[in-house]
């Protein structure tokens, strides 16, 4: 398998129209389309158009077509977040039958084909229901998380001039509640263009709703017919619009179409996860990101898998909670974030080893680079060592899985290993020239796949310069690489992470990886800070295990243990103690702000509104080192 893998890839890549033409199959069309990728990288002819003249509803594609075979098939189970409230399931007769009125409540307050509606939702069935019944009469969906601030809403609602927004009474994570209704309030004080908002009942809150403008979900649906056909959409239509986590700088509108995106997200999650029906698929990722869209909602259920729907958090009420959830619905692929698992993995092992977790089949992970170490523990403690561990590296931007493992492709822990069908990655200096064999430089991508995104919402220059300027002819990632001997690609995190200490670049995951090998450490990240002599320095966060105390010692001892692992050239000039890291409410770690507070800038630490948690950075500016 692991040869025809690389067969099937080099024919994507000779003949991608052959071979897109017969993956598009995959779907189904309305009319089917006779062209695949028509597209040029080019400033001066510069367009990206995938199956041009194809028709479909990927609604249909992910409801109606299962109706003949699978109409009793588990599509949704919703887990609560709290244990004792009965989990709901959901077939996909029934999935349909709510799509279709959902659908039909939305063209009650004039949703139209092309209209943006706003989705702030809890995880709860409504919030899959939502993305569907835009899909199903051709609105474009824009999901916003429900963890973000008024402000952050607003900002989304307005950028893409959404006159609507779904939401609900109030959602519920971890034993606490989210005032969503009243955070859609504050929102449209601020962003005067909110016409309708709908509201599904989920914990019963008496919320205040204003005549004229909110709606009460299961009012509306009460009032509508319960047959709604899908509208039929040209493939370059737009899906939806979803905003980029905020890493690196202001989030960007990622615009997605209709037919090259669906065919993506069906092909890698039918490929990368080998999914065989009925087994239940558990996507930890909330819908609010691009994970939630393509591996929790659109690449399940268009492969009429059966996906979990988790509305808690993994380590709530204690750290046993997602290995609890596993043996409740007997899943047998996980996909989580490393984030997720080094905080699973602070609490011990007793508590993993406590669970069966025998249902398991596959691990999944996304979002970041994952430490070896943390590779190491999801392989050998939560899979028992028996079940392959698939490292998936992509982006919002991507629309699905780029560079993964296939169940059967031998693994290297922390190596995402080898390309999808039809992607061709490169690697290139800082002067965009071509790196060969053995290497490591930017991770460029050289030719258009049909998942990809189609640009940034209200900004068409912005597509370019962002993704097309830095390397003519070629997507820029933004993220670095290295190949291996073996071919195998591993990613390094951000280019703007690369750090130069005295003329040696280095990645800075290499040093946290090194710093999480430690017995203390839970978690760490790291920067570079200008250096007299060194030209670059290297400034150390780290947060300690639960019950270990920060000391002058073990601080000498991380040092030394730096130094041991990767060598004298990587030792920290400076590490500071953190209790809490600035992370996005993705999970990621926000390093450009830890730069600023290693050099010193504490004035200058720009937009810091997709936090989850801005008082942490208090906390780390007040302790500085230096
Ligand atoms: P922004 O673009 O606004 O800065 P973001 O890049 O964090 O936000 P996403 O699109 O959610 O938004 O994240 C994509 C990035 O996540 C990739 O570019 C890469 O840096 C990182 N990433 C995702 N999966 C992996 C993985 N398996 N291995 C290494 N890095 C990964
Ligand atoms: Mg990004």
């Amino acid at each position: 398998m692991a040869e025809s893998r690389t067969v099937q890839h080099q024919r994507s890549l000779d003949d991608p129209d052959g071979f897109w033409l017969e993956q598009a199959k995959a779907l189904d069309w309305i009319t089917p389309p006779t062209k695949a990728g028509d597209w040029s990288f080019d400033e001066a002819e510069f367009h990206v158009r995938w199956f041009e003249d194809g028709v479909l509803n990927v609604s249909a594609n992910c409801l109606d077509r299962h109706l003949p075979e699978h109409a009793n098939r588990t599509a949704i189970i919703w887990e609560p977040d709290d244990a004792r409230v009965e989990p709901q399931h959901f077939t996909y007769a029934e999935v349909h039958a709510e799509v279709c009125h959902f659908a039909n409540v939305l063209k009650a307050q004039g949703v139209k084909k092309g209209d943006r509606v706003t989705v702030y939702m809890p995880m709860i069935p409504e919030a899959a229901f939502a993305l569907l019944a835009c899909a199903r009469i051709g609105a474009i969906h824009s999901v916003v998380f429900g963890g973000f601030s008024a402000d952050s809403l607003a900002g989304r609602m307005e950028d893409c001039g959404s006159a609507v927004v779904i939401t609900a009474d109030e959602g519920r994570r971890g034993g606490k509640t989210v005032p969503l209704k009243t955070t859609v309030d504050e929102a449209a004080k601020i962003f005067g263009g909110v016409k309708t908002v709908l509201v599904v009942k989920c914990t019963g809150k008496d919320v205040p709703m204003t005549r004229g403008r909110d709606v009460w979900y299961h009012e509306a649906a009460s009032k509508v017919p319960a047959d709604c056909p899908p509208e039929p959409m040209k493939a370059e239509d737009p899906l939806f619009i979803l905003y980029t986590s905020g890493s690196t700088g202001k989030p960007k509108g990622v615009v997605h179409t209709t037919g090259g995106y669906l065919l993506w997200a069906t092909l890698t999650f039918r490929t990368t996860f080998d999914y065989k029906a009925p087994e239940v698929f558990w996507c930890t990722a909330d819908v609010g990101w691009v994970t939630g869209h393509s591996y929790l909602v659109y690449g399940p259920l268009a492969n009429a898998a059966t996906t979990l729907v988790f509305e808690g958090v993994p380590n709530w009420p204690t750290a046993a909670r997602i290995w609890e959830v596993v043996n409740r619905h007997q899943v047998a692929t996980l996909y989580t974030a490393p984030t997720a698992l080094r905080s699973l993995m602070k609490e011990g092992d007793d508590i993993v080893k406590a669970t069966s977790r025998k249902s398991l089949r596959l691990l999944g992970t996304v979002g970041e680079p994952i430490n070896p170490e943390a590779w190491r523990w999801y392989h050998d403690v939560v899979g028992d060592g028996r079940c392959p561990i698939v490292d998936t590296w992509w982006q919002t931007e991507t629309g699905g899985h780029m560079i993964t493992p296939f169940p059967d492709t031998p693994t290297k822990p922390g190596s995402a290993t080898l390309p999808f069908y039809g992607v061709e990655p490169k690697l290139l200096d800082g002067e965009g020239k071509e790196l060969h064999g053995e290497a490591e430089g930017n991770l460029i991508i050289a030719r258009a796949w049909p998942g990809m995104m189609r640009g940034v919402w209200g900004d068409e220059k912005r597509f370019f310069e962002t993704y097309f300027r830095t390397f003519p002819g070629v997507y820029t990632t933004g993220d670095g690489a290295r190949r291996d001997a073996d071919g195998y690609w591993w990613i390094t995190g951000r280019v703007d992470d690369v750090i130069n200490v005295s003329g040696h670049r280095m990645g800075t995951a290499e040093v946290e990886s090194a710093l999480v090998l430690h017995d203390d450490v839970a978690e760490a990240a790291v920067v570079g800070f200008p250096h007299d002599v060194k030209g670059q320095g290297i400034y150390a966060y780290v947060t300690l295990n639960s019950g270990v105390e920060a000391s002058e010692d073990l601080l000498k001892a991380l040092k030394a243990h730096v130094r041991h692992e990767i060598g004298p050239i990587a030792t920290p000039d400076a590490i500071q103690f953190a209790p809490g890291l600035p992370k996005t409410r993705s999970g990621k770690i926000m390093r450009r702000i830890l730069r600023k507070i290693a050099e010193g800038e504490i004035g200058a630490l720009g937009d810091t509104s997709t936090l989850a948690d801005p008082s942490v950075v208090d906390d780390l500016v007040r302790n500085r080192v230096g």
